[in-house]
């Protein structure tokens, strides 16, 4: 045993009040919600939303599988990728049973399971759409299939649901899917030299290998990331063996290349671009087969990527996604607040990202960046209520502008109820559910602390670390480490970019210690210590690189991790008439009465005096009329809660 393992988390508790709230409303609200509506059961109807994708029905997700499986009759309805659905539920229940034992539920999850194991073929093969309504096309247009997808977001549930229950046909049911994949997949002779159009077998296959420590699983994760890309052609080739015009999903043939990140090597792509859920996924299954396989062409993708993402095509939210056409990237800096995409899924899978490169580098811009999705990006994607979502997250939203400009049509300023293409309410449940995955980082003989979410964590040789806080609304966060066996470790606490002044004190004694890579470092071998971290809640005017057009003379306002936005609910509009500058006095205060407990910027602005609506539309400059005014802001995540109105992050300079 080394120390790292001497080090391992083995247990842990989240405290935050944040939190709990998050984690409580998807155990009461969000899981019952979405079980109903995949059974078809809940009183919804998602043909008003833009993204129903001109579906009419709700989901049929659970039908499918019973079909498949032979107990019910029909064809399968929906996306080709319409089991995930239920996966991605799947697992996030597996998770909330970590912190929230539901036997009631725990029979729902078990009978699934045997659905599951029911609907699967004896050669492992799992796809509802292919077994139901196409079985002579499996694997045979990958492109447009979702069928490793598909299978990927089973074999996470499984090892999740085995984790969580320890139930062993969970857990089968993904080994044979995997064996099923190796069986088809690879350069020998009979088998198909390709891969997925949409990434996500990777991390899957990287996680079964962590569970099982069968190495065949990483082999073949491995090969579809090197695979990727040396036949720039193979879909194009199976799209014709298979007839051109027999599209799975209506255009995506003509999508270029590049959308699937198939033009080229991984190695050889030297931007992070298309569809951005595909990328982020990619980067995840990248980061973890570079850790568990040395492949050095790998790890410097996996830096290449996330330095093009983080430091050149990200929203200040964390939202990622500059165009709805493609659900895509563009170029470097085109990050346009008002015809965005920022779909929810990106964000959450960029939080994977994080994790997996915090798991290879202690950097702590990786936790800054989980911090930010966690905080805006991500959480953005649910209402308080657990029972609205959005697909996209704009920073600049206005329900006249989604009405009538054809461009902006899908960017709702209310969450929807559920999607055609369901993808993103149960991928943010089961981040929230598996949060306290997210807090620590064990390397080496180093205990990493990155995030400032209060719990309490048993690691090997009966170290407890208890983390209190009421952040993110106060920067005062107290550790107490138990160490009863005197174990000599380091324990590393990020420092947060945002919050360039800090004290740190251990024991009551102040202490100066040089940031590291983000971190500072303490050499713990006592029994117990006391440290208290104070970071910088000042509100701040945040302004982006000139090099980003859309955010030139333009400032948004940050306190803590949290990015704040004004509505039309608090703010007489139009909203961009209001100005801020560096002289603009910010107070800050919590209201636990309103959006569930919030902390409410109130900044001082300008604002010009709106026209009059029969003045000229244009005339020659002169000197306007400005006023001074009280501009309130709540977090973005909380944004398009109440009334329907206006939304902004940035706004103008005075
Ligand atoms: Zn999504």
């Amino acid at each position: 045993m080394d120390v790292a393992d001497k080090l391992n988390l083995q247990n842990i508790n989240i405290t935050s009040d944040f939190w709990e709230r998050y984690r409580e409303l998807v155990v009461k609200e969000v899981l019952p919600y979405q079980w109903k509506v995949m059974n078809d059961e809940a009183d919804i109807s998602i043909s008003t939303d833009p993204q129903n994708n001109g579906r009419d029905k709700n989901s049929h997700a659970v039908a499918n599988l019973k079909i498949a499986a032979g107990k019910a009759k029909g064809h399968h309805y929906g996306f080709p990728f319409q089991d995930t659905d239920v996966y991605k539920w799947l697992e996030a229940a597996a998770y909330s049973f970590n912190y929230h034992p539901d036997t009631d539920l725990r029979k729902i999850t078990d009978r699934l399971i045997d659905l599951i194991s029911e609907a699967q073929d004896d050669d492992g093969y799992l796809s509802t759409y292919f077994q139901i309504d196409a079985p002579e096309r499996k694997f045979k247009r990958l492109q447009q299939s979702h069928e490793l997808y598909t299978m990927g977001h089973y074999i996470e549930a499984g090892v999740a649901y085995y984790q969580a229950t320890g139930n062993q046909k969970a857990l089968d049911i993904a080994t044979r899917m995997a064996d099923c994949i190796d069986d088809h997949f690879g350069l020998e002779d009979g088998k198909i030299p390709g891969y997925d159009g949409h990434p996500e077998i990777e991390l899957a296959l990287s996680r079964l290998y962590e569970e099982t420590g069968n190495k065949k699983y990483l082999k073949l994760a491995h090969y579809f990331l090197k695979q990727r890309g040396q036949d720039p052609s193979f879909f194009e080739k199976q799209d014709r063996a298979d007839g051109w015009d027999n599209e799975i999903l209506q255009g995506m043939r003509d999508l270029p290349r590049s959308y699937y990140q198939a033009a080229e090597p991984i190695k050889d792509q030297k931007t992070a671009d298309g569809h951005a859920v595909r990328v982020v996924y990619l980067c995840t299954g990248m980061a973890y087969v570079a850790r568990y396989t040395g492949d050095k062409d790998l790890l410097e993708s996996c830096r290449r990527f996330w330095n093009d993402i983080v430091r050149r095509r990200m929203y200040i939210t964390g939202n990622i996604g500059s165009t709805t056409t493609g659900e895509a990237f563009t170029y470097d800096y085109d990050l346009p607040n008002d015809t965005m995409y920022g779909e929810t899924c990106a964000s959450v899978g960029m939080a994977f990202f994080a994790r997996q490169m915090l798991n290879i580098e202690a950097k702590g811009e990786y936790g800054d960046i989980l911090e930010k999705e966690l905080f805006n990006g991500a959480l953005s994607g649910m209402a308080l209520d657990g029972k609205h979502f959005f697909y996209v997250n704009p920073l600049e939203a206005d329900p006249a502008a989604s009405k009538g400009n054809p461009g902006k049509s899908h960017v709702l300023t209310h969450r929807a109820d559920w999607f055609g293409c369901a993808c993103c309410p149960a991928n943010l449940a089961r981040l929230i559910t598996s949060i306290d995955q997210y807090l620590y980082t064990v390397n080496d003989n180093t205990i990493l602390s990155h995030q400032f979410i209060a719990n309490e964590a048993k690691f090997g040789n009966n170290i407890k670390v208890i983390q209190a806080n009421n952040f993110p609304w106060d920067g005062a966060i107290h550790y107490k480490i138990q160490n009863p066996s005197h174990t000599s470790f380091k324990f590393g606490i990020r420092i947060p970019t945002w919050s360039k002044k800090f004290t740190l004190e251990v024991n009551g004694i102040a202490k100066s210690i040089p940031v590291q890579d983000g971190f500072v470092y303490l050499n713990i071998d006592d029994q117990a210590a006391s440290i208290d971290l104070n970071l910088d809640m000042s509100v701040k005017l945040m302004r982006a690189s000139n090099r980003v057009n859309a955010d030139f003379e333009k400032s948004a306002v940050q306190r803590g991790p949290i990015v704040y936005a004004a509505e039309q609910a608090d703010n007489q509009g139009p909203l961009w008439l209001y100005q801020l500058s560096p002289k603009s006095k910010a107070d800050y205060h919590f209201n636990e009465k309103l959006l569930k407990g919030v902390g409410i910027i109130k900044i001082t602005a300008s604002r010009e005096a709106l026209d009059n609506d029969n003045a000229p539309l244009y005339t020659e400059e002169k000197q306007t009329n400005t006023e001074s005014v009280e501009l309130t802001l709540i977090p973005y995540y909380s944004w398009a809660n109440r009334e329907n109105g206006q939304m902004r992050v940035w706004f103008n300079k005075e």
